[in-house]
């Protein structure tokens, strides 16, 4: 048995009629300690078990309608796995199937890589370099799409399409699901697509809402909007994939209208909160851990009673390796922070 045996094979239809429509779910203990209520969204339950299937279907489908792509033909994306699975995972329903070329950075963790290349999909190494440099990831995909024939660069950090799939699938969820009482919402950014889809709808709906951009160790996107466009500190990576940026993306052309603040978080603290909502039976990616934890900040800052959502991308369990593994986290100086009593959730 592979990863790929967890994904069963659908129809088109079938796949993305299982995008979309996720649960609103409480963090109940937290809610009741702060005296607010804290709600995500549980990507996880997407076709494709992360958020980046909702991109991938309007991505997709805007290929398909501009014409840029044929049946059989190469989609070509630079992409931290979930993109490239929701990918691999959608583009293998069509008859032929759509070959899936995903350059992905070099220390991304083995699972996924595993994962995409049982499903198909070709996966190119790059380097971790600045996002100006020619073998930057996303730099090796626009020119592997303009070497090969009836490929496109599928481009999620800059196609609005991406950010489409926000505006016109998860804000409206989130304003039905509250029956329009949001107040504030948080979420990081990797293309910007969740975050500036999602609270350039709601912004519409309830002008007053507050939308903070949770950021990680490493990336400019904190000092970015703190100082309103002033300064750009990025120093790179973290234990944080997904997230964070080195360069503005075309999914965040207007930031800074659109936030009215940022939260950083350290690698530490995103783990151990992680390893918290193990214990409350939830199995929550690093970036849910990093929006969980921006989200109560922000929370806190409300009025008692307040709501705030955030988003969870993907389960922890896809990072096994690291998240749940003992030496990587010893390694990198965590592993001593975690308490006794959640020790036993680092089962890798
Ligand atoms: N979390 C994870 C794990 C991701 O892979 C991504 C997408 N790169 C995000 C969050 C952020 O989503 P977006 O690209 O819409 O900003």
């Amino acid at each position: 048995m592979t990863a790929a045996d967890n994904y069963p094979i659908v129809t088109t239809e079938q796949y993305i009629e299982g995008i979309g429509k996720t649960h609103l779910v409480k963090l109940d203990q937290i809610s009741k300690e702060i005296g607010r209520n804290v709600y995500f969204k549980a990507e996880y339950e997407n076709s494709g078990t992360s958020i980046k299937d909702r991109a991938a279907n309007y991505l997709l489908k805007d290929a398909l309608e501009s014409g840029k792509l044929t049946p059989g033909g190469t989609l070509a994306e630079a992409t931290a796995g979930n993109t490239g699975l929701s990918l691999a995972l959608l583009g293998r329903t069509y008859d032929p199937p759509f070959k899936v070329v995903l350059f992905v950075p070099e220390n991304l963790v083995q699972e996924k890589i595993d994962l995409l290349e049982s499903l198909g999909a070709t996966v190119v190494k790059g380097p971790l370099v600045a996002p100006d440099h020619p073998e930057y990831v996303n730099n090796l995909a626009i020119k592997y799409a303009k070497e090969t024939p009836n490929t496109i660069h599928v481009n999620q950090m800059d196609n609005l399409a991406n950010r489409r799939a926000h505006y016109e699938t998860t804000g409206p969820e989130i304003w039905e699901q509250t029956n329009g009482k949001v107040d504030g919402f948080v979420a990081g950014a990797g293309t910007g697509a969740t975050f500036g889809g999602v609270v350039s709808f709601l912004k519409t709906k309830n002008p007053n809402l507050k939308a903070f951009v949770a950021d990680r160790e490493g990336s400019g996107l904190y000092s970015y909007v703190t100082s309103k466009g002033e300064s750009w500190a990025a120093e790179g990576d973290s234990l944080i994939e997904g997230v964070g940026k080195l360069a503005l993306t075309g999914q965040l052309h207007d930031l800074l209208d659109l936030a009215d603040g940022a939260y950083r978080q350290i690698d530490r603290d995103v783990v151990l909160q992680i390893y918290e909502l193990f214990d409350q039976g939830l199995d929550i990616g690093a970036s849910g851990g990093l929006n969980i934890l921006s989200a109560v900040q922000l929370a806190k800052s409300l009025p008692e009673g307040s709501t705030v959502v955030t988003t969870v991308a993907d389960h922890a369990h896809r990072y096994a390796s690291k998240l749940l593994n003992k030496e990587y986290l010893e390694s990198n100086g965590i592993w001593e922070y975690i308490p006794e009593h959640l020790r036993k959730y680092a089962t890798f």
